[in-house]
């Protein structure tokens, strides 16, 4: 069977390597001139299973009111002058309960569960063929800090959730949090650390390093890379998807994969279908680690809404979201606000500011913080695997292993039914 995966991202390379595993003669079409190179590419490194929790909360529209007008703030919300931004926006704030919030932690830890596994297979796969590729992971876990007794015990609430599923997470007092993490010793003597919660099994790594290695693994394996490669539309004959239509000409396909990130809703659209995937964007920072001080543990920051990971020599931080449409130009003022977010956290790591890489991203966002993956009706052979939103990396390997046992008809190692696009 051919297929046509378009995006590569972490998700369609996933795809695209899982559907060679399973025999399928895969053209990989991406328009950047490489893997990896949109989302994808500098993220906040985390494989988080213990923060599969969509941001959707009780606690967001106020949130949302109380930084309004603020350059810095984490949450920002610039209206646009168009209906598929307040469709995402009505649908995002009625999701913001506390039962719609729990309702997607299994589903999405499951998947993550998968991700897992499947990330383990593939360092099997490597080490066979005497192969292996480098991303930077480090496996220490990640360290959720908060500064409220409140965020504290909500997300011990859900962690019980989480224990329950599989994903253990600890507890931690003040000091633990420090014992765990000695970069966080200024942060404790300012009062600023109520407690944590500590996911070992958790792991970092860099996504587009991990996209680029696995573009090249599955290019051995027989998929067609084609870089530099615009899709401009889903060519439909008699109800099927028979291939697409690329800057560099036509490529023919028995099933289309939609992979595209923030590409998928324009790339739907003509097809009369509505992907509910909005950007969110974000921004990052990475800097040489400092020596000796740099933390070793991946850190999420409850209070200054920004994650950090050691990623080899390099430190990088990540934060910020702003539904504010597709443009990616880079605001200083947004990326300097995660940079001092990172020094005032660990002012005594001495990070060496001159030396920042900034970047900012488009989460692919649906409403509720779970991907759409599955078949697109009324299309039998149109496939979506997109909108993993805060989670691309934790999720990507296993939403591309899921896709590809439905379109090769293996069996299934998960539910779909909670990723389908029907539930919008
Ligand atoms: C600041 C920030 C921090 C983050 N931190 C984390 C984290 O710590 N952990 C985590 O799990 N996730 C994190 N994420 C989310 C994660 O990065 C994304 O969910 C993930 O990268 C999405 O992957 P993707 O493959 O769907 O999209 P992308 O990586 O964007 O890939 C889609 C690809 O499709 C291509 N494309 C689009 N349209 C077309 C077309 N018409 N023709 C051809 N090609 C097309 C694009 O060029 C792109 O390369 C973060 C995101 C941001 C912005």
């Amino acid at each position: 069977m051919k297929v046509a995966v378009i995006g590569a991202g972490i998700v369609g390379v996933a795809t695209a390597y899982e559907l060679a595993l399973r025999g399928a003669e895969v053209t990989l079409i991406e328009e950047r001139e490489g893997a990896g190179l949109g989302t994808s590419f500098a993220n906040g490194g985390q494989m988080s299973a213990c923060e599969v929790a969509p941001w959707a909360g009780p606690e967001i529209p106020g949130l949302i009111v109380r930084w309004l007008g603020r350059d810095d703030a984490p949450f920002r919300l610039r209206p646009k002058m168009d209906p598929e931004q307040w469709y995402w926006l009505l649908r995002f704030l009625m999701r913001c309960r506390a039962s719609a919030r729990r309702e997607r932690i299994p589903p999405n830890l499951e998947l993550a569960l998968l991700t897992r596994a499947r990330m383990a297979a593939y360092e099997a796969d490597f080490r066979d063929a005497a192969k292996s590729f480098a991303f930077d992971r480090r496996d220490k876990g990640i360290l959720r800090v908060f500064s409220t007794a409140h965020g504290l015990r909500e997300a011990a609430a859900e962690s019980e959730t989480m224990a329950r599923l599989g994903v253990e997470q600890q507890l931690l007092t003040p000091a633990q949090c420090v014992e765990l993490e000695p970069a966080l010793v200024s942060a404790l003597q300012r009062g600023e650390i109520t407690g944590g919660l500590h996911s070992p099994t958790d792991a970092s790594g860099d996504a587009h390093l991990f996209s680029k290695g696995l573009a090249a693994a599955a290019a051995e394996r027989g998929v067609v890379l084609l870089t530099g490669a615009t899709v401009a539309d889903i060519i439909i004959r008699a109800g099927r998807a028979c291939g697409v239509t690329t800057s560099h000409g036509p490529v023919d396909a028995d099933a289309v994969v939609v992979a595209a990130g923030t590409g998928t809703a324009a790339l739907l659209k003509p097809l009369g279908l509505r992907s509910w995937i909005y950007p969110v964007k974000g921004y990052s920072v990475t800097l040489p680690a400092p020596e000796g001080n740099a933390p070793e543990v991946s850190i999420t920051d409850e209070a200054r809404k920004i994650v950090i990971s050691r990623l080899g020599n390099r430190l990088r931080a990540a934060g910020q979201a702003e539904v504010g449409g597709y443009d990616l130009t880079l605001e200083p003022a947004r990326a300097a606000s995660v940079l001092s977010a990172l020094t005032s956290l660990l002012p005594q790591a001495g990070v060496a500011a001159d030396a920042a890489e900034f970047w900012c991203g488009l989460r692919p966002m649906t409403p509720d913080g779970s991907p759409v993956i599955g078949r697109l009706e009324p299309f039998s052979n149109l496939f979506i695997n997109s909108g993993h939103g805060t989670l691309g990396w934790t999720l990507g390997a296993g939403s591309g292993a899921a896709l590809a046992d439905l379109i090769c008809d293996s069996a299934p190692q998960l539910s779909l039914s909670p990723f389908s696009i029907k539930r919008f």
